[in-house]
């Protein structure tokens, strides 16, 4: 059937890349248009607060199903979820709220609609961009209560049975994390920033979206076809005939770049001036081990353990891990998998480990700390991990380590457990390379002596950007200047690769740092031998690997070096690798 609405191109900004053409869903957040105001009589204003009270109680209970029932594709993200659930609490908006009830006698519900306007109206007014975007997690969470006081149905994303392209207002994170790539083609929405939780969360699933196109909602009506341009940052309505088969070639362009990448994912990431880079995963559970397989990933370079301890029932045995360590070992072997010991607390919570309550955990008993004061259950660790050794190819990672003491420590440990296991007759390889993870400023001063003590380095950039830079990783107001590119960072890094060449022990980046595509000249030139990066990541930085000479990089970085501030980096980098990063656009 021909077109016959005319075409309409709407601008917005893209929130990940790629072509999808389909149908439109419109996401009406309904009863929550018109919100009602009347006044509460002195005597009914304790049931109202009540019935606030109780709106919030349930808004946090359907918060929480969703943290449980979130995909692994996304989990990523659940902390910006664990955030919104601490608002619910927050004294700006509840403690507000309940004020406006008892002292001005509003509804319950305007009291929420009012406290958050005002609140959102501060933070709009903040000139910087990543913090004004925060007001928008002000009305994901007013949502979420105010569904409650209207009894209207909240938006069921997971529930859509047609394959679409969602058109929303605005996506909360509570909403776009239940998104099924089997059944939502892109998105587009009309509010979101460059620094929304929406677009982080589209690049995580690969989907296409638009966002801030400020009149999509009015524009397009369910089932229309629409084009989403996420190269571009574009959506366009009933588009023509001719502009279809120009974004069908535009679409099939880009499938065919990514299918290129993703087809030479399993080549070796040589640079053109042949150095080859091995390019690991890192990942958190084992169901994950074939992801790293598909994805080309040449072993596991960072085995987050913590998996066992935080769903299972109190602390596994040291043959429950062994099992599932040697699964592990045998199904990645020839390849390299590298088990880093526990490493809770901080921003991870272990049921059952009667951790007192910490101030402040990210400073706390975290990491190897904990596991020194809990030597037993460090042990039966340690014990496994080197009995899964006669499998596979397998290295042993201590993290957190900031001070000498914490490295001897853990090798006489391991010492010990190597003596138990001869004792016990149990097969093991005896030279299992001991590595630590350096992300704690005092490990990098100190880089040079640790060196001497173990087989390899593996620099964890999300907490030592955290602890250098004084940073709250988790803490999304100060996301903005949580930043890789930061001179002291650089600095830092290049102090470390320098030991580890002095010393002639392998060093490996295996932060997130490292699968951030426009961070890889800097990566490659500081003279990185290994990275370890989410599997999905892998095929993209191997390609830009094969595209770049590592001679290069490496002059890049010495004037890298020089800068004094992050802009300057940035700047540097696009204008020296720009075009590496716009490969997509091809
Ligand atoms: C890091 O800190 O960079 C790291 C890889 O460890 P985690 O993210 O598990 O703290
Ligand atoms: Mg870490």
């Amino acid at each position: 059937m021909p077109n016959s609405a005319p075409e309409i191109r709407l601008a917005g900004f893209s929130g990940s890349p790629g072509v999808c053409i389909g149908q439109a869903y419109i996401i009406e957040k309904k009863g929550l248009d018109v919100i009602e105001k009347y006044h509460i009589q002195p005597e009914a204003r304790s049931k109202e607060v009540n019935r606030l009270k109780k709106a919030v109680r349930k808004a946090k209970e359907e918060l929480q199903h969703l943290i449980a029932s979130t995909s692994t594709q996304v989990r990523d993200h659940v902390y910006i979820l664990e955030a919104h659930m601490a608002m619910f609490k927050d004294k700006m908006l509840y403690t507000q709220a309940i004020t406006a009830i008892e002292k001005e006698g509003l509804n319950a519900e305007w009291a929420v609609k009012k406290v958050s306007e005002s609140v959102k109206s501060i933070f709009r007014e903040i000139p910087d961009p990543y913090l004004r975007e925060r007001a928008d997690d002000i009305t994901h969470v007013s949502e979420l209560i105010l569904h409650n006081l209207v009894c209207a149905e909240p938006v069921k994303i997971s529930s859509i049975d047609k394959r679409v392209i969602l058109v929303a207002r605005d996506l909360s994170p509570a909403e776009t994390l239940q998104i099924q790539l089997d059944k939502v083609k892109g998105f587009v929405t009309d509010g979101g920033g460059r620094a929304s939780h929406a677009s982080i969360i589209a690049k995580s699933l690969q989907i296409p979206s638009v966002l801030g196109c400020g009149d999509a909602m009015r524009l397009i009506q369910s089932d229309d076809i629409i084009i989403v341009d996420g190269i571009n940052g574009l959506v366009i309505i009933h588009p023509s005939d001719r502009t279809l088969e120009t974004y069908e070639r535009l679409r099939a362009r880009y499938e065919k770049h990514k299918a290129s990448v993703n087809r030479n994912a399993h080549l070796p990431a040589a640079t053109n001036d042949h150095v080859t880079i091995r390019t690991k995963a890192n990942i958190e559970r084992p169901e994950e081990i074939v992801q790293v397989r598909d994805y080309g990933g040449d072993g596991i370079g960072l085995f987050r353990t913590e998996f066992m301890y935080i769903e299972g029932a109190g602390f596994p045995s040291e043959c429950e891990l062994f099992e599932r360590y040697r699964e592990i070992a045998e199904f990645m072997s020839p390849n390299p998998v590298t088990f880093r010991t526990l490493d809770i607390n901080g921003d991870k919570i272990v049921p059952g480990a009667n951790i007192q309550p910490e101030e402040n955990p990210a400073l706390g008993l975290r990491g190897i700390r904990f596991c020194l004061k809990r030597q037993n259950y460090f042990m039966d660790q340690i014990k496994a991990i080197l009995r899964a050794s006669a499998y596979g190819d397998i290295r042993i990672l201590f993290p957190m380590i900031s001070s000498m003491e914490e490295v001897l420590e853990s090798k006489k440990l391991l010492a010990e457990a190597k003596d138990a296991l001869t004792k016990e007759g149990v097969k093991f390889n005896p030279d299992m390379p001991v590595g630590i993870m350096i992300e704690v400023p005092s490990a990098v001063i100190l880089a040079d002596e640790l060196a001497r003590e173990v087989d390899f380095f593996s620099i964890g950039t999300n907490d030592l950007i955290q602890y250098a830079l004084a940073i709250d990783r988790g803490n999304p107001q100060v996301a903005y200047l949580y930043d890789a590119m930061h001179p002291a960072i650089l600095r830092m890094l290049k102090m470390v690769v320098d030991v580890c060449k002095k010393h002639n022990i392998e060093v490996c980046m295996c932060g997130e740092m490292a699968g951030e595509i426009q961070n890889l000249p800097l990566v490659l030139g500081l003279g990185m031998d290994e990275l370890s990066i989410n599997p999905p990541f892998i095929p993209e930085i191997k390609n830009i690997i094969r595209a770049v000479s590592q001679k290069e990089t490496r002059a890049f970085v010495e004037e890298a070096l020089k800068l004094t501030t992050s802009e300057q980096v940035y700047d540097l980098v696009q204008e020296r690798y720009g075009h590496l990063f716009r490969l997509e656009n091809a």
